[in-house]
């Protein structure tokens, strides 16, 4: 089974733990786009670990853990990572990376700092992780791939790039010689010793895995509203968290993957800029806050809290149809165990119309929520191990998400191990 497991709205729902238990059984999982930007956080028997490059399969030491040719490599991030599981005591994962990855260079992030600082408040609440100029060099065909690091035209092509980089830093930031050629080749020399144990060619190697009938887990990071695309523009992410790019990035048929595995939480989270419909304040909000995940809702990259919303059935039906969702794993359910009825956002009040379409950016300040409510189960339900044995009121919201979403909802999360999970007819197979 192909399977790609992404985010059903705003990211941070919980993917990282799904992964997780998911990775189980995979015998590959790869990451495919994004960057050290986002971060998953998995509790497990070893203590908590936080993933910001690495594939959740690192903690199986069966699983292949691929980081693909879409994603922005950040080498530091990688190593760092690699040394914090050593650390852990989790046994050495087995790692392919792509050699056609491009490398997230420190000039990236540089320019991320220089632009958020140059935009004010105008920023899009970037993680300065230099995303953003990472994959605006990939589309202008700056960018150097790992395999590039052996070839003969790396150094022509640094100095390219290095004067580049400093004309531009020093008209637009007014920041002179910010980039050293000799220092950046060294880095990278280094670099393409370290890397190499770890390089595959990736299409061949994936094509095989899929002809063989191999498991293939698919990880997206973020979610679908943060899609450049069909998200939230311009508040989005560079690259594409969609189960679609999954395929591109790995350079496997996108009729390969059979399972699209969306998870959405129990309620609404956000990071960062842009329009979030039905945005809680005060004291509503930091309860909530305060209340969800293993240990609130903040950043596990960044610490930021995040901002909250009840759950908005309008931009994660619209988030499912855009992953092409097959399954969607509903986290956090223990979290709302303390309501006595449960706002649920069902439709957009915009100019006096109400839809239940997600509309285009633009439009979305324009929206007030249209709320549904529903009662609370008021008791704890995470050491819950069947779903009939939660309470009606628990049984009722989720099946209300599923029709809403359209989508069946086969694995629900109720507590933050590995342990909490209800399977809901959900199968790997
Ligand atoms: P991700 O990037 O999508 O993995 O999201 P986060 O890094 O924000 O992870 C969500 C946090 O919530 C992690 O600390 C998880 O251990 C925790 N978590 C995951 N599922 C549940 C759940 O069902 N209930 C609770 N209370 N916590 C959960």
């Amino acid at each position: 089974m192909i399977t790609a497991i992404t985010g059903g709205s705003f990211g941070d729902e919980g993917k990282g733990k799904i992964t997780d238990l998911l990775a189980e059984k995979a015998d590959i999982v790869v990451r495919f786009q994004g960057g050290a930007n986002a971060g998953h956080t998995i509790i497990n028997d070893l203590g908590k670990f936080v993933l910001h490059l690495l594939p959740s399969g690192v903690f199986h030491k069966d699983v292949v853990n691929v980081i693909a040719s879409g994603v922005a490599f950040n080498a530091d991030v990688f190593f760092s990572e690699l040394e914090a599981l050593e650390k852990g005591g989790v046994p050495t994962p087995q790692i392919k990376i792509s050699t056609r990855t491009q490398i997230l260079l420190p000039i990236h992030k540089l320019q991320d700092q220089l632009e958020e600082k140059r935009l004010g408040k105008n920023s899009f609440g970037s993680t300065q992780s230099g995303i953003a100029p990472f994959y605006s060099d990939k589309y202008a065909k700056k960018n150097i791939q790992i395999c590039e690091l052996y070839s003969d035209a790396l150094e022509d092509k640094v100095s390219r790039l290095v004067a580049d980089k400093n004309a531009l830093f020093e008209a637009f930031y007014g920041v002179k010689d910010a980039v050293d050629k000799d220092e950046l080749m060294a880095y990278l020399k280094d670099l393409g010793v370290r890397l190499k144990p770890y390089l595959c060619d990736l299409p061949y190697y994936m094509n095989d895995a899929v002809k063989a009938g191999k498991n293939i887990l698919f990880e997206g990071q973020l979610g679908s509203l943060r899609d450049v695309d069909n998200g939230i523009y311009p508040f989005v992410t560079s690259s594409s968290p969609l189960a679609g790019f999954a395929s591109v990035s790995a350079g496997i048929p996108p009729y390969a993957i059979k399972k699209i595995v969306s998870v959405v939480k129990s309620y609404s989270t956000c990071v960062g800029a842009g329009p979030f419909v039905g945005e809680l304040f005060g004291e509503q909000a930091e309860d909530l806050r305060n209340r969800g995940g293993d240990n609130g809702e903040y950043g596990a990259t960044t610490g930021r809290p995040r901002r909250m919303a009840w759950f908005d059935c309008v931009a994660a039906r619209y988030g499912c149809m855009v992953q092409g969702t097959t399954d969607v794993a509903l986290t956090m359910l223990d979290v709302y165990s303390y309501l006595d009825r449960i706002p649920v956002i069902v439709g957009y009040d915009i100019d006096g119309k109400i839809t239940d379409r997600f509309p285009e950016t633009y439009l979305l300040d324009r929206a007030k929520p249209v709320y549904e409510y529903l009662d609370g189960w008021k008791t704890d339900i995470s050491d819950v191990k069947e779903y009939d044995d939660l309470p009606d009121a628990a049984k009722a919201y989720v099946e209300f998400i599923e029709k809403q979403l359209g989508v069946p909802v086969t694995l629900v999360s109720n507590g933050p191990k590995r342990s909490h999970i209800i399977y809901r007819g959900f199968s790997a197979d």
